[in-house]
C-alpha cells in the first residue's frame, strides 16, 4: 500500500499519508462537530461515512461520529478503533470504493474549523527528558547536582490542569503573575516577562483502569490510543518565585496547547526504536522488553508579528530517558485509575546538541544567549504577538506519518 493507491490526492511529504489515518474532530458551515480523518489536504467526515454502511459489519452505536469529542469513539476499544481505521485504510485504495466520486465525504482541510478533539478528564506531565532535567538543575542549581537523587529511579510527573488544554490556533494572552524580581525585596504582580514554550508530545489514554488497579510495561500500550503534539507554555518568572515546595502551578496552568489530530499508536508502530541505556538499575516493576521509544522528529519555530518564522529547535521523541510504558505503570502503581481521555505529557524533549533544546529557557540559556531570528531580531523568551509553531514526523522506508502542527500566538496581557 502506498500513497498513489489512494483515490484522494496525497502531496509529497504529506504528514497525513494513507499509513497515518489520524482522527479529529472538525466542523464547517454546513456541519456541527463530528469526527474526521486526515488524508493528504482533505479530511474525510466519518460521520457521513458511516451512513454508507461501510461500518454496519462491526456492529457498533455509529452515533459517536457525531459527538463533539472522541472519547465515545475511543472508549470502544482497540477492537472496534483498529477496525475502522483498517476499513477506512481499504476504502481509500480501493479503486471502485463507494465513498468514491461522493464529493460531501470529502472535504479540503482549508475550509474546516479543527475543535478540541478530546474531552481531556485529568492531565499528567512528566519531566522525562534527561538532557531537559539536566538543563534545568544545572541553570537553578549547579551542575554537580543537575539530578535530583530520584531522577534515575522514577518518571517524576506532577498533576495538572486540563481545564485550560485547547486546541491549536486559539491564542493566549501574556499571563498575569506574582514574581520576586532579582535583588528585589518585595514580590511584585504584572505580566509574566519570560514566557516560555515547551516541546512535548501528549499520549492520550483509551482504556480506562479501575481504582486499585496496577499495570505492568507489558501491558500499558494497550491503554494508549493515540499521541499529539503538545506545548506546554510556561511563565519562567512566575515559576522560579512559586515552585518551593510544592511545585508548578500558575506558571504552568495559563494555557497548553495541543495538535487536533490524534495519531494511534498503531500508525507509530514503524517508528519503534530502543531507548537510551538507562544505566542505574530500576526498580523490577519499571523494567521493560523491547523497544517502547519512537523516532519522531520534532521542530519548533517561532514567528514574529508579519514575518517568516525562524526554526529555533530540532529535536526527536525517540530521546526521552524514560518512555510511555513505564511512566503509565508508575503512574498506576499506587492504584490511582486512569480514564478515556487523560492525558499524559513526555515532559519537555530536549536532545543533546544546543539547537535541540525544548525550551527558550535553554535553548538562549536563561537570557544569557539570546536566538538570532531570520528578521534580525533576538528572543530570550517570547514576545508579545509571537507566534509558536511545533510539527512532527516519523518518516522510515517511505512512510511517512505526521502530527501536522500545533500553533498559537501569544497576545499582549489583558
Ligand atoms: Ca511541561
Amino acid at each position: 500500500m502506498t500513497n498513489s493507491d489512494c483515490w484522494v490526492p496525497i502531496p509529497e511529504n504529506s504528514d497525513f499519508s494513507i499509513h497515518n489515518i489520524p482522527f479529529g474532530i472538525f466542523s464547517n458551515t454546513n456541519s456541527t462537530k463530528r469526527v474526521g480523518i486526515a488524508i493528504g489536504n482533505h479530511v474525510l467526515d466519518i460521520a457521513a461515512v458511516a451512513k454508507t454502511g461501510i461500518f454496519d459489519s462491526l456492529a457498533f452505536d455509529q452515533s459517536v461520529f457525531t459527538n463533539a469529542f472522541l472519547n465515545p469513539f475511543i472508549e470502544l476499544g482497540k477492537t472496534i478503533t483498529t477496525a475502522v481505521r483498517n476499513t477506512i485504510q481499504k476504502e481509500l485504495t480501493n479503486a471502485n470504493s463507494i465513498l468514491k466520486g461522493n464529493d460531501s465525504l470529502v472535504v479540503l482541510q482549508e475550509n474546516i474549523t479543527m475543535h478540541l478533539p478530546v474531552f481531556i478528564r485529568d492531565y499528567t506531565d512528566f519531566y522525562s527528558s534527561i538532557e531537559h532535567a539536566t538543563n534545568v538543575g544545572t541553570m537553578f542549581r549547579d551542575p554537580a547536582n543537575a539530578l535530583l537523587p530520584n531522577w534515575r529511579h522514577l518518571p517524576v510527573g506532577y498533576h495538572g490542569r486540563s481545564s485550560s488544554i485547547t486546541v491549536s490556533g486559539h491564542n493566549v494572552h501574556r499571563p498575569m503573575g506574582q514574581t520576586m524580581p532579582p535583588n528585589a525585596e518585595q514580590p511584585v504582580y504584572g505580566p509574566s516577562k519570560r514566557v516560555d514554550f515547551e516541546l512535548e508530545m501528549g499520549f492520550i489514554i483509551g482504556r480506562q483502569t479501575s481504582l486499585g488497579e496496577t499495570l505492568t510495561t507489558e501491558k500499558a500500550e494497550e491503554y494508549i490510543f493515540g499521541k499529539v503534539l503538545l506545548n506546554d507554555w510556561s511563565a519562567r518568572d512566575v515559576q522560579k518565585w512559586e515552585y518551593v515546595p510544592l511545585g508548578p502551578f500558575l506558571a504552568k496552568s495559563f494555557a497548553s496547547h495541543i495538535s487536533p489530530w490524534v495519531v494511534t499508536m498503531e500508525a507509530l508502530e514503524p517508528f519503534q526504536v530502543d531507548g537510551p541505556k538507562q544505566e542505574t538499575k530500576v526498580l523490577p516493576y519499571l523494567e521493560y522488553k523491547g523497544q517502547k521509544n519512537y523516532d519522531i522528529n520534532l521542530e519548533v519555530a517561532i514567528q514574529p508579528e508579519n514575518t517568516a518564522e525562524t526554526v529555533v529547535c530540532n529535536s526527536n521523541f525517540k530521546y526521552m530517558y524514560w518512555n510511555m510504558a513505564q511512566q503509565l505503570t508508575h503512574h498506576t502503581m499506587n492504584g490511582c485509575n486512569i480514564n478515556v481521555g487523560d492525558m499524559m505529557a513526555s515532559g519537555t524533549i530536549s536532545g543533546k546538541s544546543e539547537d535541540s533544546y525544548g525550551s527558550m529557557l535553554e535553548l538562549a540559556w536563561a537570557g544569557s544567549k539570546p536566538l538570532k531570528m531570520n528578521d534580525g531580531s533576538e528572543r530570550k523568551f517570547i514576545e508579545d504577538n509571537d507566534t509558536v509553531i511545533m510539527r512532527g514526523y516519523g518518516e522510515k522506508d517511505g512512510v511517512r506519518v505526521g502530527f501536522g502542527e500545533v500553533k498559537a500566538k501569544i497576545l499582549p496581557a489583558k
